[in-house]
């Protein structure tokens, strides 16, 4: 790996970050708040939000089994998809290089920032294309995204292949593990200290059911993680969702996680015997994607019966295509017999 010295964007290195009112003062024996020019009248929201986060991040360290500092939170992984960029990639300069298909952020937030993104096409049966993943990068190339489970494709990458291109990068590793709670395999959570050029993004939105609260969880390395912390908006994580999010991590996910990973091979199975599917591809996520000879038909018959899916069949890889979310098991029943009468 480069130095974060080297990877990092001159103008983040010399950052002089903002300081909160709360930044300067967070002490315990004040009872009069005169220096943030909020309203004064308690209406449970008038006081701006812990900036740090420091409750909510202690619980989820301890919930994951990483220390603090290795810890940011974001306004959804969407911010921190954006704030890898604003960190590391010096715009018209620096590149990136991803996998595709897969998540569309990584594009957007690329082009947001007018940073080059170099895609490579997944191998056959959507495989990591890790020789040329790695044949793509140069001097310039800053970030490498990579999503396990894949979004839209749902399967995960074999553990050796990500270790590979961890080991051989020179640069930052993002890997997307918003889907991993769904996954076979753990994901690389616990090998933090063995990558430092690791960033690890989870979600609050797929097995925790928050999607509606907005927090992404962004793990790497403590300089890195501060890193993110020096950029960020000051408020970036309201204080309804700190105080909601801080209530419903005592929840426990596997039940539900479960049962939708039974309802995934139901629906496999179901969707596999449907004379319309070509293909239904292994999936370690909620959702399932499927291949037939008329996407747009199928797609417009669905949206008859009141169900809508994702149709990704206009992305270059996933020609077809529909993605389909794992539902409740009446709402899977509905999708299923739309599909199963359905003929092309
Ligand atoms: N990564 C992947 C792979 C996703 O599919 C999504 C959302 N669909 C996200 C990140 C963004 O999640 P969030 O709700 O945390 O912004």
């Amino acid at each position: 790996m480069k130095t974060l010295e080297e990877l990092v964007r001159p103008n983040i290195r010399a950052l002089q970050p903002y300081s909160t009112a709360r930044d300067e003062y967070a002490g315990g024996e004040i009872s009069t708040w005169l220096d943030a020019n909020e309203n004064p009248y308690d209406n449970g929201v008038n006081r701006y939000p812990d900036p740090h986060q420091r409750e909510l991040k202690r619980r989820i360290a301890s919930l994951k089994g990483v220390r603090e500092g290795q810890l940011f939170l974001g306004n959804g992984s969407d911010e921190a998809i954006d704030l890898a960029y604003r960190i590391f990639c010096t715009p018209g300069r620096d590149n990136a290089v991803s996998i595709a298909p897969t998540y569309g952020m990584y594009r957007v937030a690329a082009d947001t920032n007018d940073v080059e993104l170099r895609e490579v096409p997944l191998g056959k049966d959507f495989s990591l294309p890790t020789e040329a993943l790695l044949s793509a990068c140069d001097d310039r190339t800053k970030l490498l995204w990579l999503c396990s489970p894949n979004n839209p494709t749902g399967n995960a990458f074999p553990t050796r292949e990500i270790e590979r291109v961890l080991r051989t990068f020179e640069g930052m590793v993002v890997l997307d593990e918003a889907y991993i709670d769904f996954a076979a395999e753990p994901g690389f959570l616990g090998r933090l200290d063995e990558f430092p050029n690791l960033i690890i993004l989870q979600t609050l939105s797929k097995a925790w059911g928050m999607a509606g609260l907005r927090l992404g969880l962004a793990f790497a390395a403590e300089p890195v993680a501060e890193l993110f912390a020096r950029v960020k908006y000051p408020y970036n994580i309201n204080g309804p969702t700190q105080a909601e999010v801080a209530k419903r991590l005592s929840a426990k996910i596997a039940p539900q996680v479960e049962e939708l990973c039974r309802e995934r091979r139901r629906i496999s199975d179901a969707l596999t015997a449907c004379p319309a599917i070509e293909r239904v591809y292994p999936s370690d996520a909620n959702f399932l994607l499927i291949r037939t000879a008329a996407p747009d038909r199928l797609y417009d018959a669905l949206i008859a019966a009141g169900v809508i899916v994702r149709n990704r069949s206009r992305i270059p890889g996933c020609a077809g295509c529909l993605r389909i979310t794992i539902g409740r098991p009446e709402e899977n029943d509905r999708m299923l017999q739309t599909v199963q009468t359905f003929r092309p």
